[in-house]
Parts: structure tokens; C-alpha cells; sequence
């Protein structure tokens, strides 16, 4: 695996690897990686001959009182698993290769970021869709890998590429779970023992909505409302959101479909949690680590 740094290096390795005719698949992440990074680049690895992955905590993308100065970093670990993902060029830029200074041109993420993580989170998807596109004009992959972990992120990296016209094409990895249902996450270190039995509440409240969705209810409102209650009767859980979303449009569907996607969101102390489930699918569609 080759590590590179400086935004020059990034092109080069990209250039190298598209001079020998190989497609380039490319996984952004924040590092700290764990099983649901390396399913992503076991995916791109799917659609292209080769993978590049990215590290970098985008400061962009973080509010004033969010976690950027605490969000977890090792980079010598992240290193090893890239190295066993099978990842081909690991890119590891740093704050100020990225921002030499403040953009004053940032993404406008439109509508869809309105709602939902861009109402609790304001700037969060300018944030994160003006690195995207950074990213994909340093990298040029073929084909890029978001996971639906993240899913108003990966709707609106998808948006963005068929309204701006990118030559890239963006695949959705379902989430990986831990084997009792608890979505990977890189925060998800913060949670202490007690935190951590709770935050599975959220799956819990996901998998309330499927049912609910399989004995037939189709009032989006009332699956809502069904993950709320799992989420509301959880000592020491915040929640902040409920919701049963149109992909499409991402704003709250009155008649919800196979392609709807019930989303939560909730707080544990000072860590926030998100998790999701595409009402048709359901939990089992997902990845899942033995337990
Ligand atoms: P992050 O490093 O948290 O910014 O995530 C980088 C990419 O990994 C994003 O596309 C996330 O949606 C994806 N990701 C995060 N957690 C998971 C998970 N549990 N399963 C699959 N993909 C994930």
C-alpha cells in the first residue's frame, strides 16, 4: 500500500493508476477506521481494479461546539487496517494542505440538507459536500463508496454528482453492525459501558419501525412514532429525531414505501449517535460482526 500526503502525490499516485487502465474506486473516511471502512473498500473493490481511501477530519464539517478537537485519531492503526482492506493508495492530507486558507467558494447542499442532521448540525453538509468535491477533483475515481450509515450524506453526494455533473459514480454500502445491532461507528469509543448497552436502543427502535411496516402500516407518521417510543422509553437517551424519510426528496414521507428510510438520531450524554434502515430491506440487509 502506498501512503501519501500532499495534494500533488494524491494526483500522481491517481494519475499512475488510471494510466495503466485501471478503473480507481475511492472510499472517503475520517479514520479511526473499523469493519464498516473496510466493507466499504471491499465494495469499491467490487467496481474497480483499483482503491484509493482517503483520511482526513474535515474541520469544514464540524460546528463550534461539536466534537473536531476530541474526534478519535490513530494514525499508525488506521495505517494496518488500510494495509488488510486491501487498499491501494492511502491518502492522509493534512488541515492545512487541504485549506491553505478559508474557502470563500463553498457547495450549497440545497434542500435536502435542511432537515434532519442539517437542522441539528447548521453548516454540516456545506461542510461536507465542499470536501467531497475537493476530494473527487484530487482523487478523479471512477466510482466512489459512502455508507448508508451516514444516508442524508450519501443522498446528497449522490445529488451532487448528477446535478454537477461528476464523472464519478456513487455507490451506497449498507451499514455494519456489531452482533447486537449497534451501528459501527468511529464515536462510537465515547460511549462508557453503561452508554454503550443503551445505544443499542437505537437498532432496537429501527427494528420497531420494520415490523410495525411488515404488519402493514403504511402511515409514515406512525412508524415514526413507533422507533420514537423505543428511543423515549431508554433512560439517559436524548432523542433528537424520528423519522420516516423519502429518499428522494429527503423530507418526511406521509405514505411510506419499501424505498423509505426510517432514520434516528439521539444523544447519550455529550455523544450523538445516528442510525437508519430502508423500511424494505430491513436490519437484515445490513452487515452484521459475530458475536
Ligand atoms: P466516517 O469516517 O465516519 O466519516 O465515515 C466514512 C464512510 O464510512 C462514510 O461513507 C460512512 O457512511 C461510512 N460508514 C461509517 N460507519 C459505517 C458502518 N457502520 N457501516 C458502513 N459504512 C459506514
Amino acid at each position: 500500500m502506498r501512503v501519501v500526503e500532499t495534494l500533488p502525490e494524491m494526483r500522481e499516485a491517481s494519475a499512475a493508476l488510471r494510466a495503466a487502465g485501471q478503473r480507481l474506486g475511492f472510499v472517503p473516511t475520517m479514520g479511526f477506521l473499523h469493519a464498516g471502512h473496510v466493507h466499504l473498500a471491499a465494495v469499491a473493490r467490487k467496481h474497480a481494479a483499483a482503491v484509493a481511501m482517503s483520511i482526513f477530519v474535515n474541520p469544514l464539517q464540524f460546528g463550534p461546539g461539536e466534537d473536531f478537537a476530541r474526534y478519535p485519531r490513530d494514525a499508525a492503526r488506521d495505517r494496518a487496517l488500510a494495509a488488510s482492506a486491501g487498499v491501494d493508495v492511502l491518502w492522509m492530507p493534512s488541515p492545512e494542505a487541504m485549506y491553505p486558507e478559508e474557502p470563500r467558494v463553498t457547495v450549497d447542499p440545497g434542500p435536502m440538507a435542511r432537515g434532519f442532521e442539517g437542522a441539528v448540525r447548521p453548516g454540516h453538509f456545506a461542510g461536507v459536500l465542499t470536501v467531497v468535491l475537493k476530494l473527487f477533483a484530487v482523487v478523479l475515481p471512477d466510482v466512489a463508496v459512502f455508507g448508508r450509515k451516514d444516508v442524508q450524506q450519501a443522498v446528497l453526494v449522490r445529488r451532487m454528482a448528477a446535478d454537477l455533473d461528476l464523472p464519478v459514480e456513487v455507490v451506497v454500502a449498507p451499514t455494519v453492525r456489531e452482533s447486537d445491532g449497534l451501528a459501527l461507528s468511529s464515536r462510537n469509543v465515547y460511549l462508557d459501558p453503561v452508554a454503550r448497552r443503551r445505544a443499542v436502543a437505537l437498532s432496537r427502535s429501527l427494528q420497531a419501525a420494520v415490523e410495525l411496516f411488515r404488519s402493514g402500516e403504511r402511515d409514515g407518521a406512525a412508524l415514526a412514532a413507533a422507533a420514537r417510543a423505543v428511543l423515549d422509553a431508554e433512560p439517559g437517551l436524548a432523542t433528537d429525531y424520528a423519522a420516516c424519510i423519502d429518499p428522494a426528496t429527503f423530507a418526511p414521507a406521509a405514505r411510506a414505501s419499501d424505498a423509505c428510510v426510517v432514520a434516528v438520531a439521539a444523544r447519550l450524554g455529550a455523544t450523538r449517535l445516528i442510525d437508519n434502515v430502508v423500511l424494505g430491506e430491513g436490519l437484515e440487509g445490513d452487515g452484521r460482526l459475530a458475536g
